[in-house]
């Protein structure tokens, strides 16, 4: 093979070579081949225009190189292995015998040397020209603008002598002579390693333990942390067509891996989760892994950021600042440690933790490119994400998916998403947690046999609640929590027990988490100060407290040793000490608890939380910096903020969805007698109960109203939002059947969507304990979720009113599908399931197998896998077999006779065991004559796709 064909051949390889390493490492090719005068100058100046992305520039060169022949193919893999060797290279640059007849060719034949050369020095050499006439102060801030690195900066004054024709080529070569050799730059400059190793001990010592525990220990994150279902979001999210959406899950290691990148110009990570299912955590676990040498190496400084202590800084800020004055000061040498950091920004890491709780959406309408000028932080911040800051830094941001908007996904590399733990980490959890003798396995034989709170236990933060409630849940009397309220007043009554001095006569009949309850009456004082500062901090975007905040809302002394709200971290050198809510959940169960007892909270003010329109100045200060809007004066916004309903139009929507849930669960009739001490006494209690019913009855109308009439010939079907996920959440909070039986009892749809909906398990017992009341079937579609088998067990009670079910992609095992055709086979509608994408494995052809024999209504069974040979047998009749995979396709078009390939031993043996071969032989003829047919019905595979 001749050297252009080879470069042909390797050209998907080399432009990743060229464009998925630095920007750097692109620019000294190009300086090597400068040099080799293999690129003339024009070719030069085509392949580096600022502002293209790399990988255009590369295919780009890639070209104009293959076009000049082998020769020049091959001092393209020589100047990209030289290029490789100089970034390991630390020793000092030789010189070269001058040739002063031209000192232009020179500059450019000695180029890569030179550039590394004067790369410290620019500075003082620009200095210099300009004092010597040879150059002008606004072609001297051309080159020096803080956009570029330090090598950037010395590659565009060699160009600058190449152009100019006054003899500062002539002058630059005789001072590069003289400039003394600096030590290699980096990372081995002294102040950078002093500067690293204070950021890794910093990392080290706050990444060490959880940051939430009750106070009573401290749990040390290594000893506690358990792996999380991490998935690789391909297509961005939710967005992608169906079809082409597929997760893979990804260990925490590959999270900076090329693979799965949506767009490889970006450097953005963005990772997904729920509130509780272990973002932070994660975050805190990736910091502490790179802390302490383990992973994450090929970063040599890592800046830890949480947006919710970021929007505190009310000053502009720069990159320098941010990074300094925010994050870590370096003790010495400021601007050379900074100047490191822009020269190699691939080797720095900036994480941004909640950007759910930053009250500024992402906007790309402002662009920012100067590292030192100071702007607003929003524009800061967004201007790092889009990389018009620290280009080539990677940077990770984790946020809850409603504050993830299309414009955001833009600016994103790669998208991954938590889902929490599996039965394995649930198990796990338990153990780390527990180390006394047979306690973490009793803990988990409970979750199993109560399915509902297993459910949950998916989400990590119930699972803490679980581990730290223990003994409460042991020792139970009656019942065991059921929804996300109850669980939330378990935790709440754990904490009080441990602050009541006679916590120890409560007994074990007392610390039944139901009947207990009244025990919570003497810290109502307690709960309604920090239920007032909870949804006082949730209508101003608040998440964070200063103690003169704390003081004016109320806060006592006690209310703190309770426990829930503990000290921010902060790395911040200047800002003061402040507090917040163990999570931010917890948060808006208090702001629930102050909307249901507050003296000051009128029943009138809760219509807000089940219907709320988008209030215009809201937005307005979502989208401008605050310093385009006008400040409120001092008294006009205190009476806002006084006014509960104020508050509850200008929280984030979607925590206002979390508090109105709670507060739902909190007026169901299990929990009114904690709350009421004079049941059925005249007050505001009833009131608010009947308003919340009917406001939940009537937001659940609406949204059935804005159903679009059904095709013609098709059944009416409804694409469920995820405010439908959330009210069906709430009406399950409120354990209320006739409300929930009112509540669907006019949906008259055959088919309803809930796709791309975050579904888990404990949504799934929410849609289950509502649809059971739906008067006709319907088709449930839950594809792409995360059901799993917990979340298929919370289906079971309405299966009955199923006449299909889809549930591709749900993470479901052998174990999950065997339970549901135990039900399914006692539902006279059921008749069609959806499969691909799962877990499943031949063992769970048996029950499905069982499921065509005995069900004879059964029409439609899709599956991923070729099992077409068992259940073929068994069913001839009406069924269209639809499977996605190349074997089952090849059967279709080649009309082959589709007998068994028994994929195991046990298959066959299964098969044999449940038929007679002449009955076998019966079917098999039976459905080649029905193969036709099925060809014909293939059309109707758009009802399962
Ligand atoms: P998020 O940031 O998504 O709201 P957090 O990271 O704050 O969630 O998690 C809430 C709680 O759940 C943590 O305080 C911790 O107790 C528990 N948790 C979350 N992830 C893990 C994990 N991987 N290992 C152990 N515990 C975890």
């Amino acid at each position: 093979m001749c050297a252009q064909e080879f470069f042909q051949a390797q050209r998907s390889q080399l432009v990743g070579r060229l464009a998925l390493r630095s920007l750097e490492n692109f620019e000294s090719i190009l300086d090597y081949l400068l040099s080799w005068e293999v690129l003339t100058w024009e070719d030069y100046e085509s392949v580096s225009l600022p502002g293209q992305p790399l990988s255009t520039l590369a295919r780009r060169l890639l070209d104009i190189i293959w076009n000049k022949g082998g020769q020049s193919c091959e001092l393209l893999f020589a100047a990209v292995r030289k290029a490789e060797e100089a970034e390991e290279q630390t020793e000092p640059p030789r010189l070269w015998s001058q040739n002063v007849a031209s000192p232009a060719q020179d500059l450019q034949r000695h180029r890569p040397v030179i550039v590394r050369k004067i790369c410290g020095h620019v500075e003082g050499i620009l200095d210099l020209l300009l004092e010597r006439g040879f150059i002008t102060k606004y072609e001297c801030d051309e080159i020096r603008l803080p956009i570029f690195t330090s090598s950037q900066r010395a590659r565009r004054l060699l160009d600058f002598a190449k152009i100019k024709e006054n003899g500062v080529a002539q002058f630059l070569l005789q001072h590069v002579h003289q400039l003394p050799v600096l030590p290699a730059p980096f990372p081995d400059a002294a102040a950078c390693r002093r500067y690293r190793a204070k950021l890794k001990a910093t990392l080290s010592a706050q990444s060490r333990f959880l940051s939430t525990y009750d106070g009573s220990e401290n749990l040390c994150l290594e000893d506690i942390y358990t792996e999380n279902v991490l998935e690789l979001r391909k297509g961005g999210g939710g967005g992608g067509a169906p079809g082409q959406r597929g997760c893979d899950t990804v260990g925490l290691p590959d999270i900076f891996s090329d693979s799965g990148c949506d767009n490889e110009h970006a450097d953005t990570v963005l990772l997904v989760g729920e509130a509780g299912s272990g973002k932070s955590t994660l975050l805190q676990q990736l910091h502490r892994l790179w802390a302490t040498g383990r992973l994450f190496q090929r970063f040599l400084f890592v800046f830890p950021f949480s947006c919710r202590q970021l929007q505190a800084v009310d000053k502009p800020v720069s990159v320098k600042t941010l990074l300094f004055e925010q994050c870590c000061w370096p003790d010495e040498g400021q601007q050379e440690v900074f100047q490191c950091l822009l020269d190699h920004p691939e080797r720095v890491l900036i994480t941004f933790d909640g950007f759910d709780e930053f009250k500024f959406r992402f906007t790309d309408g402002e662009t920012h490119c100067s590292p030192t000028e100071p702007t607003s932080v929003q524009n800061l911040l967004f201007n790092l994400l889009r990389g018009n800051l620290m280009k080539s830094a990677r940077k990770v941001l984790t946020s809850r998916p409603h504050a993830v908007t299309p414009f955001l996904r833009k600016y994103v590399r790669k998208e991954l998403g938590l889902r929490g733990f599996s039965q394995e980490g649930i198990e796990l959890f338990m153990r780390r947690h527990h180390s006394e003798p047979g306690l973490a396995e009793r803990i988990v034989r409970l979750l199993k046999a109560t399915s509902a709170l297993h459910g949950l236990c998916h989400v990590p933060v119930f699972s803490w609640i679980v581990s730290r409630c223990h003994k409460e849940l042991l020792q139970r009397g009656c019942g065991s929590p059921k929804t996300t309220t109850d669980m939330y007043l378990l935790i709440l009554r754990h904490f009080v027990m441990h602050n009541s001095p006679g916590a120890a006569a409560w007994g074990p009949g007392a610390a039944a988490w139901g009947p207990g309850v009244p025990c919570l009456r003497p810290w109502l004082p307690t709960i309604l100060r920090l239920g007032r500062l909870a949804l006082w901090g949730l209508g101003t975007c608040s998440y964070a407290f200063s103690a003169k905040q704390l003081w004016a809302r109320g806060v006592e002394e006690e209310d703190l040793s309770l426990g829930f709200l503990v000290r921010s971290k902060s790395f911040s050198q200047e800002s003061a000490p402040s507090l917040e809510f163990l999570h931010i959940t917890l948060q808006c169960f208090f702001a629930a608890f102050y909307l249901l007892l507050g003296a000051d909270v009128r029943a009138s003010a809760l219509r807000h939380l089940f219907h709320r329109r988008e209030q215009p100045g809201r937005s307005l200060a979502r989208r401008f910096p605050v310093s385009c809007l006008r400040a409120p004066e001092p008294a006009e916004a205190e009476e806002a903020a006084a006014s509960v309903s104020g508050l509850l139009q200008k929280a984030e929507p979607h925590n206002v969805q979390i508090t109105a849930a709670f507060l739902a669960g909190l007026l169901s009739r299990e929990h009114r007698g904690l709350v009421a001490p004079g049941q059925g006494a005249p007050g505001p209690l009833p009131r608010k109960q009947s308003l919340v019913r009917r406001s939940l009855a009537l937001a659940l109308r609406r949204h059935f109203r804005a159903i679009p009439p059904a095709v013609p010939g098709e059944a009416k079907s409804m694409h469920a939002m995820p405010e439908f996920v959330w009210l069906i959440r709430s009406l399950y909070e409120m354990q209320d059947e006739r409300l929930a039986r009112e509540a669907v009892s006019k949906l008259g749809v055959g088919h309803l969507k809930v796709t791309y909906c975050n579904i888990g398990p404990a949504e799934c017992a929410a849609l289950a304990f509502v649809l059971k009341n739906l008067q006709r079937p319907v088709a449930l579609q839950l594809d792409y979720n995360a059901v799993g088998d917990a979340g298929l067990e919370q289906l079971l009670p309405c299966l009955p009113v199923c006449q299909a079910l889809y549930l591709r992609d749900n993470n479901i095992s052998d174990l999950g599908i065997c339970r549901l055709v135990d039900q399914a086979l006692q539902c006279e509608q059921f008749q069609k399931l959806a499969l691909f994408n799962n877990k499943l494995t031949d063992d769970c052809a048996h029950s499905l197998a069982t499921l065509l024999k005995y069900k004879q209504n059964f029409l439609a069974l899709s599956d991923g896998k070729p099992r077409l040979s068992v259940y073929g047998k068994l069913r001839p009749r009406a069924i269209k077999w639809i499977a996605q995979d190349q074997a089952s396709s090849k059967w279709q078009r080649q009309n082959v006779n589709p007998v068994p390939h028994f994929k195991s031993s046990s298959l066959s043996s299964v098969l044999l065991l449940l038929f007679r071969f002449e009955e076998s032989l019966k079917l098999i003829k039976q459905i080649i004559i029905c193969l036709p047919l099925l060809f014909v019905g293939l059309d109707l595979i758009h009802l399962l796709t």
